[in-house]
C-alpha cells in the first residue's frame, strides 16, 4: 500500500484524490489518508502530490514511519 505522510498536513490540494482509480483516499480534518486494504499500488497519485507526501509503505522515510499505522487507523471506520 501507499501512505500519506507529514507534508500533506495542511496542504489542501486534492490532485492525488482525483487520479486514484479505486478512490481509496479519505479526508481527515487537516490531511488525507490512504486505505491500506484498498490501495492497489498503481502509483498514479505519487507524481500528483505537490509536496511529495506519498510513499510506498516500504519507502517511508524513518521520521515518518508512524504514518503507516496512522493511515490504517484513520481509515478503519471510513
Ligand atoms: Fe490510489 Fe494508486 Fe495512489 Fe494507491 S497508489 S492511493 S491506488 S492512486
Amino acid at each position: 500500500t501507499h501512505v500519506v505522510t507529514q507534508p500533506c498536513d495542511g496542504c489542501r490540494y486534492t490532485d492525488c484524490v482525483v487520479v486514484c482509480p479505486v478512490e481509496c483516499f479519505y479526508e481527515g480534518p487537516t490531511m488525507l489518508y490512504i486505505h491500506p486494504d484498498e490501495c492497489i499500488d498503481c502509483e498514479a497519485c505519487v507524481p500528483e502530490c505537490p509536496v511529495e507526501a506519498i510513499f510506498h509503505e516500504d519507502d517511508v522515510p524513518e521520521e515518518w514511519q508512524s504514518f503507516v499505522q496512522l493511515n490504517a487507523e484513520k481509515c478503519e471506520d471510513a
